[in-house]
């Protein structure tokens, strides 16, 4: 064991704090990673607050970890000291279920979460990447290009991951015209991708505010969602939809706006469930209402090298760990562009 240090939060309602604890020495299969950065996703904040029920404290959150290999295991052949690489949202899966089989992990029964999830070497849970190292498994651990900004590249682990897939899996490409709803975190890595996949993309915003900033990542129009006229003038339009609000709102003003046989993709969690959907707007265009969830290793590591040769990364503001209450304030005002991530040097 090699004792490290992180920030935790020891209950729902208190911030988070120094926390000193220890990691296991990798197995013959695990990596060691100094971890550099670590983004900072909407979900941890919801579950250091314990708003999913699930919580089990101490906890350290983070799975948008950046670092470099430190140690590696007898049996490790896929990576070396000092590869730059990444660990996003799952740390082990069951390995031999169907979901496994196909490379879907993030859909496995047994699949182990970064953080909060039971620790199977050391019992009691998991912690996560607010630290300066971790080891994990080397089928879990991703290459990360050099070409990259490593900071930059930490939300790509799940924020980027999480609208890569639906986009990926429904096809979304040349001659679609495709919406992203919501301009955060996930909103943003979404205009980017279906850009780059050569869609016509169309942000819906409540905030006009954010029109000229959707423009320069990539998106072709921008709606004013709460504006009715605007809405109307979409009507059976699309051929996607990704939507990545978590508040509970209609889903009938999307998809209305789907055409025949179109995709109403959900990414958010809402803490109280949406208003039941118009099931007329569904079957009289054969409309779909979808959910999908980050994305399981392969296609992650097909993600991280789309980015290397696309150039794209997400757009950050770096924070000293010693901000991470503050930023988690500024998430919940959507007062970030667009993502903050933990330089993990400042933690000593
Ligand atoms: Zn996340
Ligand atoms: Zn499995």
């Amino acid at each position: 064991m090699k004792k490290t240090l992180g920030y935790a939060a020891h209950n729902h309602n208190t911030p988070l704090v120094p926390f000193s604890f220890e990691r296991r020495d990798p197995m013959a299969t695990d990596v060691r990673i100094e971890i550099l950065f670590c983004g900072v996703c909407h979900s941890d904040i919801h579950q250091v607050r314990n708003e999913w029920g699930s919580s089990v404290f101490p906890m350290v959150p983070g799975h948008e970890i950046v670092g470099k290999v430190t140690q590696v295991g007898s049996e490790v052949s896929n990576f070396k000291l000092g590869d730059t690489v990444g660990v996003g949202c799952l740390v082990d899966s069951c390995k031999a279920c169907p979901d496994c089989n196909d490379n879907l992990e993030q859909f496995c029964d047994n699949a182990v979460f970064t953080y909060n999830s039971p620790d199977k070497h050391t019992g009691g849970s998991n912690y996560g990447g607010y630290s300066r190292q971790i080891v994990v498994n080397q089928d879990f651990v991703l290459h990360v290009s050099d070409k990259l900004d490593p900071a930059a590249v930490a939300p790509l682990l799940c924020a980027g991951i999480t609208t890569y897939s639906p986009l990926r899996h429904w096809k979304v490409g040349k001659g679609d015209k495709v919406g992203i709803v919501g301009l955060g975190g996930l909103g943003h890595m979404g205009i980017k991708f279906a850009h780059a996949f050569g869609a016509h993309v169309v942000l819906f915003t409540t905030t006009p505010g954010k029109a000229e900033d959707a423009k320069r990542l990539g998106a072709d129009e921008v709606v004013i969602s709460k504006n009715a006229d605007e809405m109307q003038q979409h009507l059976a339009s699309f051929d996607f939809i990704l939507n990545t609000v978590a508040a509970p709102h209609n889903l009938d003003n999307y998809t209305a706006l789907l055409k025949r046989d179109g995709t109403l993709c959900l990414l958010g969690v809402p803490d109280h469930p949406h208003p039941s959907p118009a099931v007329g707007n569904l079957i009289f265009k054969r409309r779909r209402i979808v959910g999908s969830l980050i994305g399981g290793l392969k296609e992650t590591q097909e993600m991280l090298d789309f980015c290397a040769e696309n150039a794209i990364t997400s757009d950050v503001e770096i924070i000293p760990i010693q901000q991470i209450n503050e930023a988690y304030e500024r998430v919940l005002k959507s007062d970030v562009k667009y993502r903050f991530v933990i330089d993990l040097a400042s933690l000593k």
